[in-house]
C-alpha cells in the first residue's frame, strides 16, 4: 500500500489529500500539522473551513484511509510520497519584504523531512514557491545523515477556494515538474499513478521543475491581471456612460479572449494572487528585470486603487461625510462560498470608512466576529515606504467600538444610511429589499461592489444606487 502524508493540514492539503483519499482506496493519507486545533477540528463534525462538498468527501474517507494527525514525524518518516503544503506567505521584515515569499516554514518541514526520514522517498511541492526552490530544498535534504535519496517534484495546486472539491474532482490539468533524470522520471510516474485514478492521461501534463514552479506564479499572475483590467475598464466606465457588464460581454464574445473571469468587482483578494504577483515582483528584480517587475506590480496597483475607489465613491455619494452614519457592510469574506478572509478588498474598504469615522455593522454568513476584529487591527504593507509595515492603530484610526458584527442582513441594515455589499454572496440576490429599506434611514444609499443586485429593482423602491462600473444613473 502506497503511503502518503501531507505536512500541512490548510485550505489545500486537507482537501486535496481527502480527494486523493476518495479516489485512491488503496492509498493510505496521512494529513499532518502542527496546529492542534487544526487538526481536532478535521478530527471533528466541525470542520476548520468552510467548503462546499468537504464535508461528505471527508466523511466517507476519514478513520478508513484518510488520517489527520500532530504525529507530523511519524507519518513523515512512514511516507513512500510527502506533499509538503505549509503557508508560503510574504515575507514582513529583512531582506525582501512586503514582496519576498517566507520560506521559513517550507524550510523547517524540509530539513524536519532530512531528520527522520529512514527510506528514500518522494518530496512533492504543493505550496506556491518562488521558482528554484526545488534547488534549495534538494540541497537541505541531501544534508542527511543517513545518505538518503530524495527526488523532489512540483506539483503546483490549481483550486480556486468556494469550488475546491469540483476543482479537484475536475481538474483543468495537473502539472507535475521533475528532474529529467531516470530517478526524477521515476518519481513523475510515481505521482502520476496517484493522479491517474481520476484524471484522464491528457490533462496530466509533465515538465521539468522550474517550468512547473513558475508557472503556478505565472497562472495567478495572469488571473489577477484580468481583473485588474476589468476593473480598470470598470473606472472608465463610470467615467463615461459605458456600461462595464456590457463591454465584458461584448468583449468576452471574442473566443481570443473568452468570457470567464470578466467580472468587475471591488478588488480581487485571497491569500494567494497580491502575494504570488509581489513575489513575482520580487523574481524578476533579483534577475535584473525591473521593467517586467514593474509591468506586475501595476496588478497589484490598480487593485488597491479599485477598493480605494469605491470607499471614495460611498463617502461622496453620502454627502461627502460618513461620519456617525452607520454602514451595513454585506460580506466579508473574499469570495462568495469560502470563510476565507486572507487579504479580503472588505479589510480595506472597512478600514477606509472607519478612518472616516463610519459606524460599521457587518454581517458574512461565514465569517466570525474574532476573524473581522483581527483582519480590522492587522497592519498592510505600503508601497511608499517598502521597509515599514504601518500599523494601523486602533486607538488613532479608529476605535473597535464603531464595529459591530451581526447574525443576519436585517439586524446589519437596520437604521443603517447605506450598504456596502462586498462578497457575492446568493443570499444578498433575494432578501426582501422592500422591508430593509422601510427599516433604513432616508436617503439610502446601497453600494455594490459585486454586482449582486438588480439595481432598477431597487430604484423603484426608492434606494440610490451604486453598482460598480456603471455610470451613475445606470
Ligand atoms: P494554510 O495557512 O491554510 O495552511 C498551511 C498549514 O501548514 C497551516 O495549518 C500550518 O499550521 C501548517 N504548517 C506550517 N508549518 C508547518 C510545519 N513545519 N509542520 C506541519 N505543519 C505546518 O495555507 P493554504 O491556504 O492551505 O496554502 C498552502 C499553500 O498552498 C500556500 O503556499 C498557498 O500559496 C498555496 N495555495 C493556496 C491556495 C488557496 O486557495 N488557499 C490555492 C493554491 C495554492
Amino acid at each position: 500500500m502506497v503511503k502518503i502524508c501531507c505536512i500541512g493540514a490548510g485550505y489545500v492539503g486537507g482537501p486535496t489529500m481527502a480527494v486523493i483519499a476518495l479516489k485512491c482506496p488503496s492509498v493510505e493519507v496521512a494529513v499532518v500539522d502542527i496546529w492542534d486545533k487544526r487538526i481536532a477540528a478535521w478530527n471533528s463534525d466541525q470542520l476548520p473551513i468552510y467548503e462546499p462538498g468537504l464535508d461528505d468527501v471527508v466523511k466517507q474517507c476519514r478513520g478508513k484511509n484518510l488520517f489527520f494527525s500532530t504525529d507530523v514525524k511519524k507519518h513523515v518518516k512512514e511516507a513512500d510520497i510527502v506533499f509538503v503544503s505549509v503557508n508560503t506567505p510574504t515575507k514582513t521584515t529583512g531582506l525582501g519584504a512586503g514582496k519576498a515569499a517566507d520560506l521559513t516554514y517550507w524550510e523547517s518541514a524540509a530539513r524536519m523531512i532530512a531528520d527522520v526520514s529512514e527510506s528514500s522517498k518522494v518530496v512533492v511541492e504543493k505550496s506556491t514557491v518562488p521558482v528554484k526552490t526545488a534547488e534549495a530544498i534538494e540541497k537541505i535534504l541531501s544534508h542527511n545523515s543517513k545518505g538518503i535519496k530524495f527526488q523532489i517534484l512540483s506539483n503546483p495546486e490549481f483550486l480556486a477556494e468556494g469550488t475546491a472539491i469540483q476543482d479537484l474532482f475536475n481538474p483543468d490539468r495537473v502539472l507535475i515538474g521533475g528532474r529529467e533524470t531516470p530517478e526524477g522520471q521515476e518519481a513523475i510516474q510515481a505521482l502520476k499513478d496517484v493522479y491517474a485514478q481520476w484524471v484522464s492521461e491528457d490533462r496530466i501534463i509533465t515538465t521539468n521543475l522550474w517550468s512547473a514552479e513558475l508557472s503556478k506564479l505565472a497562472a495567478n499572475a495572469f488571473l489577477a491581471q484580468r481583473i485588474s483590467s476589468v476593473n480598470a475598464m470598470s473606472a472608465l466606465c463610470e467615467a463615461t456612460g459605458a456600461n462595464v457588464s456590457q463591454v465584458s460581454h461584448a468583449i468576452g464574445k471574442d473566443t481570443r479572449i473568452g468570457p470567464k473571469f470578466l467580472n468587475t468587482s471591488v478588488g480581487f483578494g485571497g491569500s494567494c494572487f497580491q502575494k504570488d504577483i509581489l513575489n513575482l515582483v520580487y523574481i524578476c528584480e533579483c534577475n535584473g528585470l525591473p521593467e517586467v517587475a514593474e509591468y506586475w506590480r501595476q496588478v497589484v496597483k490598480i487593485n488597491d486603487y479599485q477598493k480605494s475607489r469605491f470607499v471614495n465613491r460611498v463617502v461622496a455619494s453620502m454627502f461627502n461625510t460618513v461620519s456617525t452614519k452607520k454602514i451595513a457592510i454585506l460580506g466579508f469574506a473574499f469570495k462568495k462560498d469560502t470563510g476565507d478572509t486572507r487579504e479580503t478588498p472588505a479589510i480595506d474598504v472597512c478600514k477606509g470608512l472607519l478612518v472616516d469615522k463610519a459606524e460599521l455593522s457587518i454581517y458574512d454568513p461565514q465569517v466570525t466576529q474574532d476573524q473581522i476584529q483581527r483582519d480590522l487591527t492587522l497592519r498592510k504593507f505600503d508601497w511608499d515606504h517598502p521597509i515599514h509595515l504601518q500599523p494601523v492603530n486602533p486607538t488613532s484610526c479608529f476605535n473597535v467600538d464603531q464595529v459591530k458584527v451581526v447574525r443576519d442582513a436585517y439586524e446589519a441594515t437596520k437604521g443603517a444610511h447605506g450598504i456596502c455589499i462586498l462578497t457575492e454572496w446568493d443570499e444578498f440576490k433575494s432578501l426582501d429589499y422592500n422591508k430593509i429599506y422601510e427599516n433604513m434611514q432616508k436617503p439610502a444609499f446601497i453600494f455594490d461592489g459585486r454586482y449582486v443586485i438588480d439595481a432598477d429593482k431597487l430604484r423603484e423602491i426608492g434606494f440610490i444606487v451604486f453598482s460598480i462600473g456603471k455610470p451613475l444613473d445606470a
